[in-house]
């Protein structure tokens, strides 16, 4: 077997599209009934197959993170973690009419932003609204363009038109996508002198797993906006005065925008993984350890009082440190360095997906004796409890059997033949993670004490705001 043939047969392959720039599009990409995208192998020889891996963030033929990031950024500290960094922050942008726009502090647009303004790059290749499909690779000059395709696209996306649309026009451009589709563009800049003399930058989000199309459909359905009525939706629309994990989703379709706060909608609660791509139950890359920065949720209790959102951000060049002072400094950003540990918890529950349930993972794949991804965790079953090992393994079912179940319900045009059957599911994971009473109100006082204090930091904000204007 191939070693994309390996990755796609295992489920491993997350369509990013690099194996088809790899090879200049003789690897086409298809979009499935599922909302994924799958290379097509048909056809193509043998040599050809191998030229596509040498671009895939799965193939055991490229580097890991680990070598990549001593590759890319030999100075900088490291963390086993968080992988190489410079710099390690919280932040969001001041402006807050601007801040509500973005899925958390704005940082992303803000940093990309940065550097359009100052020449670094003359575009920027991230996802935005599609003609045919919600979502997709866009490419943004302006700064308009970008501020208008924010927030985050829990969406399926594969990257090849867009780069290869740019490829060879003499301009320079950041990437910005989730730590895989990062690695696949490094991986193919290490064996295409054109690409890497043009994509300079990287923007890596922060990923807890990556859904298909059917997230978003099966959302807005049940919002009273069907598959074929949606005209796009909102992942995260804020919702002031409340926590800022809070969120809402919102659809649009004929009657106009219907919105609902995510964690009321089934499928809303991320721990769930319903219409998580298989790849993503082997990835071990929380913090895009291949990017020049990697931005995230600061999803702490501190910060989770702020409903406009607060940004984690772990940085690779001391550029984007420098940037980042001058930003402070002339009140576009709020700004605080945080600990290596710090970093961490934001992501307490991606790092036991990924490090605890990814060594369970790896362990059910060899015991059963399939093909799976050398990775850095080792498999194992030694640490978590029954009950925890129990859940790794009914998630990875429940995200399994999400995509048949809403297809089904697609095809026969009825919502409610996807609720019912996944509701099991969902109930029996439930169970099984439900945190101890103790852990429950521990929590619920910390959020209740930082929501308590933004509020006082806003109300001090907006007193010195009326002096300042009436002085
Ligand atoms: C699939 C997915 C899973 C995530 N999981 C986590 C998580 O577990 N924990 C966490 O802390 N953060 C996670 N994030 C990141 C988080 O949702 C925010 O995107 C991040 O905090 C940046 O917010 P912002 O306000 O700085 O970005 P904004 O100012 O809103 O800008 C977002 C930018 O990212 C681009 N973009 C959005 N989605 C995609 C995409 N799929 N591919 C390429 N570009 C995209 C937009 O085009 C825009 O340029 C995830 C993001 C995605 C896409
Ligand atoms: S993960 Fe990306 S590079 Fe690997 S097979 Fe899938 S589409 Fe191709
Ligand atoms: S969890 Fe990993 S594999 Fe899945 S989309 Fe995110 S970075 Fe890619």
């Amino acid at each position: 077997m191939g070693s994309l043939e390996k990755v796609i047969d295992a489920d491993a392959c997350v369509g990013c599209g690099g194996c088809s720039v790899a090879t200049g599009g003789a690897i086409p990409i298809t979009l499935t009934p599922y909302g994924t995208y799958l290379p097509e192998l048909d056809g193509v020889a043998p040599e050809v197959e191998e030229v596509g891996a040498l671009a895939c963030p799965f193939a055991d033929t490229t580097p890991d993170e680990d070598e990549l990031g001593a590759a890319l950024y030999p100075q900088a500290d490291s963390d086993p973690r968080i992988g190489r960094f410079t710099g390690l922050y919280v932040a969001r942008i001041e402006d807050d009419e601007t801040v509500v726009g973005s899925s958390s502090g704005g940082l992303t647009t803000w940093i990309v932003a940065q550097w359009l303004r100052d020449g670094v790059i003359d575009g920027v290749i991230h996802a935005g609204p599609g003609d045919d499909l919600l979502f997709m690779y866009v490419v943004s000059t302006t700064a308009d363009e970008l501020y208008g395709r924010r927030k985050s696209r829990y969406h399926a996306v594969e990257f090849s038109q867009a780069v290869s649309q740019i490829r060879g026009d003499g301009k320079k451009y950041a990437f910005v996508g989730v730590p895989c589709m990062v690695k696949s563009v490094r991986h193919i800049c290490q064996g295409d002198e054109v690409l890497a003399g043009q994509i300079v930058r990287t923007v890596g989000l922060v990923c807890g797993h990556m859904k298909s199309a059917a997230y978003g459909e099966s959302m807005a359905w049940q919002l009273g906006v069907s598959p074929t009525e949606v005209e796009t939706v909102d992942f995260r629309v804020k919702n002031p005065g409340m926590l800022s994990r809070q969120y809402s989703f919102g659809a649009l379709g004929p009657g106009g925008w219907k919105t609902a706060q995510t964690a009321s909608l089934v499928g809303g609660n991320w721990g769930h993984a319903v219409f998580q791509l298989g790849a993503c139950n082997y990835c071990d890359d929380i913090f895009a350890e291949g990017a020049d920065v990697a931005v995230g949720d600061a999803w702490l209790p501190r910060f989770e009082g702020d409903w406009r959102g607060t940004n984690v951000i772990v940085t690779r060049r001391t550029d984007v440190d420098e940037m980042f002072a001058a930003g402070s400094t002339n009140g576009e950003l709020w700004v605080e360095s945080v600990s290596a540990d710090a970093v961490a918890h934001t992501q307490a529950g991606n790092f036991r997906h990924r490090r605890q349930g990814l060594a369970v993972r790896l362990h059910d794949d060899d015991s059963a004796g399939r093909w799976r991804p050398r990775k850095r965790v080792e498999a194992s079953v030694d640490g978590p409890d029954r009950r925890r090992i129990e859940l790794i393994r009914r998630r990875r079912e429940l995200s399994h059997v999400s995509h048949d179940l809403f297809l089904e319900a697609k095809r026969a045009g009825d919502l409610s033949r996807y609720l019912t059957r996944v509701r099991p599911y969902l109930d029996r994971l439930d169970r099984l993670g439900k945190p101890s009473l103790l852990s429950r109100v521990t929590l619920r006082l910390q959020r209740e004490f930082w929501r308590s204090m933004a509020w006082l930091r806003e109300r001090t904000r907006h007193v010195r705001h009326r002096e300042i204007q009436g002085k």
